[in-house]
């Protein structure tokens, strides 16, 4: 069956044929064709994908990506640490949120939903509280695309020897990177980004010793991420509870798209051309960019809705939607925009289409 339109939405994404069909057949939660064959095969290649240093593992939680978030800070901060978050869209807020629902005791430094987190604020706070023992913050922040700069505040947290947590949700896979030259702990993303899997698990990958300490820490059952680890380590590969089984069927096939591409740094070129042609594109048709382009990641992309009084974001979307493309409504608060999304499986020719479509469909 073919898709109606393509999805240019940062998650669930548009997915390969191939991968769909890797769902259509049932496997045991039990047994090591599964576990031992596909599961434990993921989780030494997330490892490989986040980082050629030893002493990384991995572990993989049901649930969409926000479980994993939670199950990161609700396991890894113990009950006398505190936690710096830094926010500056949704997605950050939602750190926040997770804290505090888990009564972790916490403080957030926001700096606006079209600024960057300042590296420079993080040292006076770790410097001036020395209780701060974790410190989270998102790569790609989704609601504007904006690429916030992991790889200045890591290197102050790791200065002043502190744990430091990302949420990648949305780059991990996608953008070339190194999490022991980053100090990145704690890393989470989901199967449904840029691995371009389907949705129903997420994925941690962190520094060995640093989840071993975390015995006994967690805030639920569930979402133990320590013993979600343990038990998929010592038992090879087995879920606690019954796993998403045809999910990860999917994401190994997934994995093995990615490899056949060229890996990340090739799938990353993939999105930066797709990125290229879409703002190149909207600019030429006057609809301009939120951000300006060195905050700007190559994931998605938020737009300022058209400012004229016969526009409205419901029928540009449906018109769009007719002719074979799915965009996002916006998310930052007071700002109107629209949101493009450039990953999954995806093509520059894709979005030269997405640009024709647009212009057809201008009735403002
Ligand atoms: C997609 C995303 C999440 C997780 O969202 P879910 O809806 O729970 O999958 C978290 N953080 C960021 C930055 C994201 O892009």
């Amino acid at each position: 069956m073919e898709n109606p339109y393509v999805l240019l939405t940062p998650g669930p994404l548009s997915t390969s044929k191939t991968v769909k069909e890797a769902m259509m057949r049932d496997w045991c939660t039990w047994d090591d064709d599964y576990n031992v064959g596909i599961v434990q095969k993921i989780r030494r290649k997330l490892v490989e994908l986040a980082t050629t240093s030893a002493g990384y593992t991995s572990v993989l939680m049901q649930g969409s990506g926000t479980f994993s978030v939670e199950a990161t800070l609700g396991t890894v901060v113990p009950n006398d640490g505190r936690l710096l978050v830094l926010a500056n869209g949704a997605y950050g807020k939602r750190l926040a949120q997770i804290a505090a629902r888990l009564q972790i005791d916490h403080l957030v430094e926001e700096s606006g939903e079209t600024a960057p987190p300042d590296p420079a604020t993080v040292e006076m706070a770790l410097k001036k509280d020395p209780k701060i023992s974790h410190v989270v913050m998102v790569h790609c922040e989704t609601t504007t695309g904006m690429l916030n700069p992991i790889e200045a505040v890591g290197d102050v947290v790791k200065r002043y020897q502190r744990i430091f947590i990302v949420d990648a949700m949305s780059t991990f896979g996608g953008m070339p990177m190194d999490i022991a030259a980053l100090g990145i702990d704690f890393i989470i993303s989901s199967a449904n980004k840029c691995i371009q899997g389907v949705p129903g698990f997420g994925f941690v990958i962190c520094r060995r010793e640093r989840l071993e300490a975390c015995e006994g820490q967690a805030r639920s059952l569930s979402l133990d991420l320590f013993d979600q680890w343990r038990t998929m380590d010592q038992s090879r590969g087995k879920w606690r509870y019954t796993s998403p089984t045809h999910t990860v069927r999917a994401f190994a096939q997934a994995l093995v798209e990615l490899e056949e591409e060229g890996g990340v740094a090739a799938r990353n070129a993939r999105y930066c051309e797709n990125h290229r042609i879409l703002v190149e594109g909207m600019e030429g048709l006057g609809i301009r960019c939120l951000l300006p382009r060195a905050l700007q990641s190559p994931i998605i992309t938020a737009f300022y809705n058209p400012d004229s009084p016969d526009y409205t974001f419901k029928e540009f979307y449906t018109r769009l939607k007719k002719s074979g493309f799915v965009i996002y409504p916006g998310k930052v608060t007071d700002v109107d925009t629209f949101r493009v999304g450039s990953i999954g499986h995806v093509f520059p020719d894709d979005f030269r289409a997405l640009i024709k479509s647009v212009r057809e469909s201008m009735f403002w």
